[in-house]
């Protein structure tokens, strides 16, 4: 099995391996080059979710750049 890279969606930041489209909001801009993870498991009321804009949940990246 061919081993998948991790990306991060330069929109949402949402993290994800496979395809070149992010799940979340279908943008093709992303990169691997994020720092930091986040699981975002309570979307509806993280407040730091609601600060990223964040509302589902998921594995998303911190910073990308
Ligand atoms: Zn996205």
């Amino acid at each position: 099995m061919a081993k998948t890279k991790e990306k991060a969606c330069k929109i949402c930041k949402s993290i994800y391996e496979e395809g070149d489209k992010c799940p979340n909001c279908e943008s093709k801009e992303f990169t691997e080059n994020f720092k930091g993870k986040m699981e975002v498991i309570n979307a509806e009321k993280s407040q730091i979710a609601k600060n990223l804009g964040i509302n589902k949940n998921g594995l998303y990246a911190i910073k990308t750049r």
